[in-house]
């Protein structure tokens, strides 16, 4: 049974969706209004790797990520670089989804952009006034939040806290109370707008969010995430407004992902604005930022210093390495025969290490805590093949499965299975291996010396272990 930690009662749940086998989630997507960069990356790498491992749990997961493209940092970046609201979208959208496709981030079911609802959302609202909940003020209309008993709840603040610490435009005279919040803002010269029954003006950004959750999922669905920033006023109007309009619970539960302190001090200008996917990626694999990111359980705060990062890449590296050794070994053909007792072993260690790896994932996906079984595994599965008299197909085979599924749940390492040309190399480097050990055996020391600094030439490094020898692509050159 998978267990999720539910912001809204601030505990452990048992994970039980509406409708068996199926999960309909909508995670708070980003503003495009900038280039993607690792804040937006850490939640969708943590919620990424949640949707597989609960589609390898057999769920089958309906993902809405929306793009907002209509809201006041769109309106200032637009009006900054003298632009259209529209034209930035475009351009941004754009670079978010060039990054998601580096980061290897599954694609969501639907990804829908607010400025193609707007009539969903003015028919929202015009039903939020009809049954008392919103009142229109000078062109805007707000929500009335002291007609929602449950304010505060997700957030877990009461409504007399919330008036002291004040919220967004406190000081707005349109508003009967500090915490109201607009669903309409009227229009203001040089901002975009749309006609409504209040005038022209647009929406509030947290009704986009609530309408398209609606419109693609259902009045409830199972879960709703995003950032930690995301749980006061975003995710708590959205609640307000939702279940204000149907009556109902707007959903089960809340996952909200941790920050990354970025540790600017610490890094060196050389790498520039390090910040973003697209400039990190040119020091870094998507394997490694992976890595880096979920390490880390998903709640949990990370830091960013570039040691770490760095660590994660030679994580990443290590982990590539090993994981392939095992794939090119499942598909030798010679290694077949009856089982040793360290075979059966090994084969124990795999069956035990996969039931570890999902409790610990079944425990609100606790990522750190399976890694610490995938290192575990690893190091057992490199000391089986450098050190074992006879590498069995059946352990190899074994161990490979289980790591296609890590790699299918963690999203790392698909070159394993594109790359073609690898099978061809490995058989190519076989060979090479061969005839380096026939001229050894006449002391033909020239030759060998010879194949093996070509080979280093060419990135693969031959490595003499008491059993065998072992190749490897050269990372270090
Ligand atoms: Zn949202």
């Amino acid at each position: 049974m998978i267990k999720i930690y539910n912001t809204l009662s601030r505990q452990l749940e048992e994970f039980e969706t509406i409708e068996p086998g199926v999960v309909r989630w909508y995670n708070c997507g980003p503003t495009v209004n900038g280039l993607m960069h690792l804040g937006h990356a850490r939640s969708a790498v943590a919620f990424d790797t949640i949707r597989r491992y609960l589609e390898y749990r057999k769920y089958k997961v309906r993902y809405i990520m929306n793009f907002t493209d209509i809201e006041d940092r769109m309106i200032e970046v637009a009006t900054n670089e003298k632009r259209s609201v529209l034209e930035v979208a475009e351009e941004y959208l754009r670079g978010f989804r060039r990054d998601m496709n580096a980061l290897n981030l599954k694609e969501a079911t639907i990804n829908p952009r607010a400025m193609l609802h707007i009539n969903q959302m003015i028919e929202f609202i015009q039903k939020l006034e009809e049954k008392g909940y919103a009142y229109e003020s000078k062109g805007d209309v707000y929500f009335d939040v002291k007609k929602f008993e449950g304010y505060g709840k997700l957030s877990n603040q009461k409504l007399e806290n919330i008036l002291q610490e004040g919220t967004e435009d406190t000081q707005n005279p349109n508003k009967r109370f500090v915490a109201d919040f607009a669903l309409w803002k009227a229009k203001k010269p040089g901002e975009p707008y749309w006609p409504s029954p209040w005038g022209e003006g647009r929406v509030g950004w947290s009704l986009e969010c609530s309408t398209m959750s609606m419109m693609y999922l259902g009045d409830t669905i199972d879960i709703h995430s995003g950032g930690q920033d995301l749980i006061f006023p975003h995710h708590e109007n959205e609640i307000a407004q939702s279940e204000s309009l149907t009556g109902k619970p707007f959903a089960k539960y809340w996952l909200h992902n941790g920050f990354i302190n970025m540790n600017k001090e610490k890094m060196s200008k050389s790498l520039g604005n390090f910040s973003n996917v697209v400039d990190l990626l040119k020091n870094y694999t998507a394997d490694a930022i992976r890595l880096f990111i979920v390490q880390t359980h998903y709640r949990s705060p990370i830091d960013f210093t570039e040691d770490i990062i760095d660590q994660a890449q030679a994580t990443a590296n290590k982990l590539f390495e090993i994981f392939l050794l095992v794939k090119l070994f499942s598909k030798k053909e010679d290694t077949d025969g009856p089982l040793t007792e360290t075979d059966k072993e090994m084969l124990e260690i795999v069956k035990q290490s996969r039931a570890a790896f999902i409790e610990a994932m079944d425990e609100d996906f606790n990522t750190s805590n399976a890694f610490a079984v995938i290192f575990n595994l690893t190091k057992e599965a490199n000391d089986y093949i450098r050190k074992s008299d006879d590498i069995k197909l059946k352990v190899t085979q074994a161990i490979d499965i289980f790591f296609d599924e890590l790699r299918s749940i963690f999203g790392i390492f698909e070159g394993i299975e594109k790359d073609e040309s690898t099978k061809t190399i490995s058989t190519l480097v076989d060979l090479l291996i061969e005839l380096r050990q026939e001229f050894r055996k006449d002391k033909n020391w020239v030759m060998s010396d010879k194949i093996r600094d070509d080979l280093k030439k060419a990135g693969i490094a031959l490595e003499d272990t008491p059993k065998r020898i072992l190749w490897k692509l050269d990372t270090d050159k």
